[in-house]
């Protein structure tokens, strides 16, 4: 690898005015650096220049199919100005389709909710994988938002991890994975929510927007967002939570946030749904969801267990100490992490969803 593929350090930039700036000169000069949102840390790039765009997929070994969300600068949305910039496709200023947005943008942004629009020109097909739509958020973080306030292009970011892999909520978290790949990261602590965006792809109708499809859950209730944007709908569509081979948004993908040991999930403390009949001997990780469960029948006396983590019964913590928990299991390099127990209804709270979406695909095999 030359040295110009493998930079030696990732900068690391305090998320002062200072680090903001460092930060904007890196992007506008088409590099690239991970900066905190409230979700998870992303790896940020310019999103109008396809060859910063390239950076991201090469860093996160990122396959091309796999679309990239833009983040735009808040606090208020600039519809108009966006088609002007060709972020957006004009189709998006129809009196009654920007009534619908406006209602969400004020109820939901800056905050965890990626809107799945058509997209404008200058969007490089990089971004979107060719597809005519493009994911936009506005993100709440102070860091980003500075950042994002202090240039001139929005910025393509995912998760600042490996692809697949569990996503980062810490500078550190970054670092472990890509220090040397990327050029800097803006340190601004643990992210708040800790789970990525809800991903909503509105379904219109003419000019109207008339239903909205949840295409990953997250911190947002669909029910509420519904509400919000006055939509006259029954149900949100949920369809895309079952499990699906279509690679429409890839985010979706059976096997995601997955941490490298092997992960189960002993879903009633029966070891054969776990798909591991015999624990005797092995080495495990065990993460307790809030409804626990006992052990399975075959963890016998030989059965080590190297950790034994609870994730929290409130789900704004269970949200927040997720990746960073399932970070330390896998770092015990066990021969398996098993999951034992259950979630609290996803009625109970949106974020019960989001996590139970992550679990099971980080222990799909
Ligand atoms: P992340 O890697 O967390 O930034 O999430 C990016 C995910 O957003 C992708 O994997 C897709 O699931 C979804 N996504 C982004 N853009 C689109 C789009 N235009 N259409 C559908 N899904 C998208
Ligand atoms: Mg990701």
């Amino acid at each position: 690898m030359s040295a110009k593929e493998n930079k030696l350090d990732t900068k690391s930039l305090m998320p002062d005015a200072s680090g903001v700036k460092q930060a904007i000169a890196i992007l506008q000069s088409g590099g690239l650096v991970a900066l905190p949102t409230e979700t998870v840390y992303g790896l940020a790039a310019n999103a109008l220049n396809a060859q910063a765009v390239q950076k991201i997929f090469a860093a996160k070994e990122r396959p091309s199919f796999d679309p990239l969300i833009v983040h735009v600068p808040g606090p208020t949305p600039d519809w108009e100005e966006w088609v002007r910039m060709g972020w957006l496709d004009s189709s998006v200023l129809k009196e009654r389709t920007l009534t619908t947005l406006n209602l969400w943008a004020k109820d939901y942004w800056p905050g965890p909710l990626t809107l799945i629009l058509p997209k404008g020109n200058a969007i490089p097909d990089a971004v979107s994988s060719g597809l005519t739509t493009v994911g936009i958020r506005m993100p709440r973080s102070d860091a980003m938002q500075s950042v994002l306030q202090g240039i001139s292009f929005p910025l393509a970011a995912p998760s600042a991890n490996r692809f697949g892999r569990i996503s980062p909520t810490t500078a550190s978290h970054v670092l472990e994975e890509l220090n040397g790949k990327i050029d800097a990261v803006l340190d601004g602590g643990a992210c708040n929510i800790g789970v990525e965006s809800t991903i909503v792809r509105p379904h219109f109708k003419g000019e109207e927007i008339i239903s909205l499809e949840i295409l990953r859950p997250g911190a947002i209730d669909p029910s509420s967002l519904a509400e919000s944007g006055k939509i006259p709908m029954q149900a949100p569509s949920t369809k895309h939570f079952e499990k699906t081979n279509a690679p429409l948004a890839p985010g979706m993908l059976d096997s995601h946030y997955a941490p490298r040991t092997p992960m189960k999930w002993d879903h009633a403390g029966v070891s054969d749904h776990a798909g591991v009949s015999d624990h005797s001997g092995l080495s495990l990780a065990v993460l307790e969801l809030p409804h626990a469960a006992p052990p399975p029948a075959s963890w016998s006396n030989n059965t080590k267990v190297l950790k034994h983590a609870k994730l929290s019964s409130d789900p704004n913590q269970a949200a927040h100490e997720l990746y960073a928990v399932l970070r330390d299991l896998d770092a015990l390099q066990a021969d398996l992490i098993l999951i034992l127990g259950s979630l609290p209804k996803p009625e109970e709270h949106p974020l019960w969803h989001g996590i139970l979406d992550r679990l099971t695909r980080a222990s799909h095999r």
